[in-house]
């Protein structure tokens, strides 16, 4: 038993129960948050509630710790280690992520190998943070001087997690911040905060001095109004859905308000692409995770000579997926992360097919689950068509020209990833200058998703980059040093 998590041993589950972490210590409250299975509703766990007094004693804490900052080789040395104990402890960690969040435990393990990989790089930009030299004399005002800039933390950085990577995109936001020589407070998803404790209680077996990371949990309005109102929190860093997001920033114009937000993650298939490999990407990475990744595959547009061949290719992959249980090894495809968002998707598919799209593939429950669901002739406002559908769903439609593709993936108001396989690379290249999204992938689907890129959306999909060597750029000022010779 590890000395900060209790387990608690009934007949057929095991239940965690954790307390906040604030200033190095666990904190209880008295009252307590319960983390239930999206799966089968039993309880996985329960962690300690706070509220806007924790973040407060979160952020004094943070305050305290920045006041003596660590040198950059001992940053990187702990985001080093942390990277080392995840590998170490990847079973338990990928266990919770598929407890907490329903994922599938073949989705799970690789959400840990990439927050490893997170701490990587971010260790990697730790030891290379260094600002630039200004060519002075290129201008007459600044004959006879040198300048250079130092690259100094920003402060106390504030950070909202999502719920449907809870250690990867947790990793995203403490890594970076650490590697900049900034202190965290974190406020998980209420759903899934097993995994954002079990990274701090990582963090503090790694070394990370007391105040550095805190994690508070509890309601998110009570800890978000003190992460937006205390001016020591100089950046606040989300991941989340839009208009929470955007509506954060509108509250904190003084601060640097950091924002990762949905998508209506498009495909373009041309003729001459490989038809077969797209199948299998398309498949596995439009229902991964019940397509509650914000770039899983959602609206596919194939080129009309071969728009029958890819469904021919394409249902059958679909339908193959296995549906069930996440703690399973061998599912594809598990819950959504609550009932209510499973009906709120039910509903989706109803008003598509009201409005005359038709259902190829799911669209009904298998028990509990929703099927992998694919919809022909969806109109293209319909919901599926150009809203977020954060589900097991995807729609496909033909095109007659790439200019009608691109026009039909730009229908959003969405902007994070777009995707175009084709042989064609004049094409290729169109596609990634038209697309009006963060990042295009070409012959991959663009649910593709290296930790070291920068990531990041455009129009309501977010304002940032995210990737250590970017974010870093951001949780840092640059400090101007000009010296008269
Ligand atoms: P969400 O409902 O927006 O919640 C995200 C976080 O915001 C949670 O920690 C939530 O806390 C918190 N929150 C809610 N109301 C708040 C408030 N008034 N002030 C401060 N914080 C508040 O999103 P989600 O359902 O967890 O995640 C799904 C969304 O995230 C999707 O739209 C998805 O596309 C997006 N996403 C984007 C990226 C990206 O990198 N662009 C990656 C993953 C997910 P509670 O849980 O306590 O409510």
């Amino acid at each position: 038993m590890r000395a900060h998590a209790v387990y608690t041993h009934s007949v057929a589950t095991t239940a965690i129960e954790r307390k906040l972490f604030i200033g190095g210590e666990w904190i209880e409250t008295g009252d307590w948050l319960e983390v239930a299975s999206p799966y089968d509703g039993s309880l996985v766990g329960r962690v300690a509630r706070g509220g806007a007094h924790e973040a407060r004693r979160a952020v004094d804490a943070a305050e305290r710790a920045m006041a003596e900052p660590l040198p950059a080789h001992e940053r990187a040395e702990i985001l080093d280690r942390t990277a080392r104990l995840i590998h170490e402890r990847s079973d338990e960690i990928a266990r919770t992520i598929s407890a907490e969040a329903g994922k599938p435990m073949k989705a799970a393990r690789i959400e840990v190998s990439r927050a490893q990989s997170t701490f990587t790089m971010a260790a990697v930009e730790a030891r290379k943070l260094a600002g630039d030299v200004v060519p002075m004399d290129a201008s007459p005002a600044g004959s006879g001087k040198i300048a250079f800039t130092l690259r100094v933390p920003i402060g106390v950085v504030g950070a909202i997690s999502p719920f449907n990577f809870p250690f990867n995109l947790v990793a995203h936001k403490v890594a970076p911040a650490l590697a900049a020589g900034c202190a965290v407070v974190l406020k998980p998803a209420s759903q899934t905060p097993l995994s954002a404790l079990l990274l701090a209680e990582l963090e503090a077996e790694a070394g990370l001095p007391p105040g550095w990371l805190n994690v508070v949990c509890g309601p998110a309005s009570d800890i978000g109004d003190v992460l937006v109102e205390d001016e020591r929190v100089a950046l606040i860093t989300f991941t989340g859905s839009a208009p929470i997001g955007w509506r954060l920033r509108e509250r904190a114009p003084r601060k640097r308000v950091n924002l990762e937000l949905g998508n209506a993650t498009p495909v373009i298939v041309a003729a001459d692409a490989d038809l077969d490999d797209v199948a299998v990407r398309l498949a596995a990475n439009a229902f991964s995770f019940a397509g509650q990744s914000c770039i899983s595959v959602q609206r596919i547009y194939v080129e009309r000579e071969a728009y029958d061949m890819f469904l021919e290719l394409f249902l059958p992959r679909v339908e193959a997926l296995v549906v069930g249980d996440p703690a399973d090894e061998t599912t594809d495809v598990g819950p959504l992360i609550s009932t209510g968002e499973r009906d709120r998707v039910l509903e989706w598919i109803e008003e598509a097919r009201a409005r005359g799209g038709r259902v190829l593939s799911g669209g009904e429950l298998d028990g509990e689950l929703l099927r992998p669901t694919v919809v022909a002739d969806a109109p293209a406002d319909s919901k599926v068509a150009c809203e977020e559908v954060f589900g097991p769903l995807c729609s496909v439609a033909p095109y007659d020209s790439l200019d009608e593709a691109i026009d039909l993936a730009n229908g959003t108001r969405y902007g994070l990833q777009a995707g175009i396989f084709t042989r064609d690379v004049k094409a290729a290249l169109r596609a990634s200058r038209d697309l009006d999204f963060g990042g295009v992938t070409v012959n991959e689907a663009p649910t593709f998703r290296a930790d070291q890129m920068p990531y990041g959306g455009v129009k309501d999909s977010g304002n940032t980059r995210e990737g250590p060597a970017y974010a870093i750029r951001e949780m840092t000022e640059q400090r101007l040093v000009v010296l008269q010779l």
